[in-house]
């Protein structure tokens, strides 16, 4: 691994669906370590770039590199394996399974029982569900289901984990349980990209932000000069 120079760099990314851009021109990096938000209105593109990165869109232009690698356009497998997990706006638990078969499961799909010397125990620990191994993931409360969603990405020992609006739907004292977990991975020196509607999130966790309107970045910087851009403010009333 290619550990000099930004973990990730978008460079010109496009994709177009038809006539539509959804995606125009956007570039950005991501160092390791670092939180980095997207936001924007609906409609704006958030999930579109989310899915070039993690594979499920292939770009229409620019390029992407992990590391050294340009992944731009591979299938999403590639990219996991590369280093790049993701959670779903859904929650995508197995619900049959338990709870640490879930985690087992993403762990093999990497090819190793544990995430960088951390067992699914651990994981588990670390998420909150130390207690819930054996808990059938479809009885769990949905703010667990994100616990565990966390977890499953987090067992391929990303190098890089795209949160797609994971703290949507937690009511308020859930809300800071979720946010205080975020910042526990960050301490932990995991590298994340956010898209997130909750911007006390964004300011309590993310060191640097990129807003998107039409598809285009049309802020960055850190979140309280972000959000207090008059320009921002003027996409988000045109919602
Ligand atoms: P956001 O996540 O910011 O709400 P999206 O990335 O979901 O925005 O959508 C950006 C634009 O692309 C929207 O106009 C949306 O309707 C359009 N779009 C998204 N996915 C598709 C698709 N698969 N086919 C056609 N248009 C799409």
């Amino acid at each position: 691994r290619d550990q000099s120079g930004p973990l990730l760099r978008v460079d010109d990314v496009g994709k177009s669906f038809g006539g539509l851009r959804a995606v125009d021109q956007v570039s950005f990096e991501v160092t390791r370590g670092q939180i980095v938000g997207i936001i924007g209105p609906n409609g704006s593109g958030k999930t579109t770039l989310l899915n070039v990165l993690s594979g499920a869109l292939v770009p229409s232009s620019g390029k992407v590199r992990l590391g050294g690698t340009m992944i731009g356009g591979l299938k999403p497998h590639l990219i996991a394996r590369l280093g790049i997990a993701r959670t779903f706006q859904l929650v995508r638990v197995m619900a049959d399974l338990t709870v640490a078969e879930n985690v087992a499961a993403a762990a093999l799909f990497r090819g190793a029982a544990t995430s960088g010397g951390e067992t699914t125990g651990e994981l588990l620990d670390l998420v909150g569900l130390g207690k819930m191994q054996d808990t059938p993931a479809g009885d769990l409360t949905y703010i667990d289901q994100k616990r565990l969603e966390l977890a499953r990405a987090l067992a391929l020992s990303p190098q890089l984990v795209l949160l797609d609006e994971w703290l949507a739907g937690l009511n308020p004292s859930e809300l800071e349980t979720g946010i205080a977990l975020i910042a526990k991975l960050r301490d932990r020196g995991v590298t994340i990209i956010m898209v997130e509607h909750v911007m006390d999130a964004i300011r309590a966790l993310c060191g640097h932000c990129i807003v998107m309107n039409a598809g285009s970045v049309i802020a960055r910087g850190a979140p309280d000069a972000v959000l207090s851009d008059p320009t921002v403010i003027t996409a988000y009333l045109g919602e």
